[in-house]
């Protein structure tokens, strides 16, 4: 059955109680433990995954003090993303692998400017920057600048 994207668990210990979300490129779904897996291209729209409260302090303190991603760790089946089949289940319809360029690149810029103003604007909270500061961490790893894939279909 086709369910959207349901809450998840924390990817981290499975606490169905979490309290912060992070919304991650779909790429980024390579860097998730165990998503050999996942066909990332056929992913629609964003890669989400959750923490709970205790594991989310943990996760700040790691992004923030030591520059680490908790990417690794997390659990790919406690991801919340929408697959192109389900939507073909759907809809059923056969549709062309998703275009990520535009949500990617909207993804990069916001991280960047999430980055620059951090501290200046109150609007940016510390979950903005840990979320940015994951996602330039996680193109960086793929080896996605601005100068390749996220503009050259422009
Ligand atoms: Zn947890």
């Amino acid at each position: 059955m086709y369910t959207g994207q349901t809450e998840r668990p924390c990817c981290l210990c499975g606490n169905p109680e979490t309290t912060t979300r992070l919304d991650l490129p779909p790429r980024a779904a390579q860097l998730l433990k165990n998503s050999e897996s996942i066909a990332w291209r056929d992913i629609e729209g964003e890669v989400s995954i959750h923490f709970c409260e205790s594991d989310w302090a943990t996760v700040r303190d790691l992004v923030l003090d030591t520059g680490m991603s908790p990417l690794p760790r997390c659990n790919t089946a406690q991801a919340s993303f929408v697959l192109r089949e389900d939507f073909e289940a759907l809809l059923n319809d056969v549709r062309d692998e998703p275009d990520q360029t535009p949500l990617e690149r909207e993804m990069h810029e916001d991280a960047k400017r999430v980055v620059e103003t951090h501290g200046s604007d109150p609007y940016v909270s510390d979950r903005d920057l840990v979320e940015a500061r994951v996602v330039l961490d996680a193109f960086d790893r793929l080896g996605v600048t601005e100068a390749t894939s996220l503009s050259a279909t422009e």
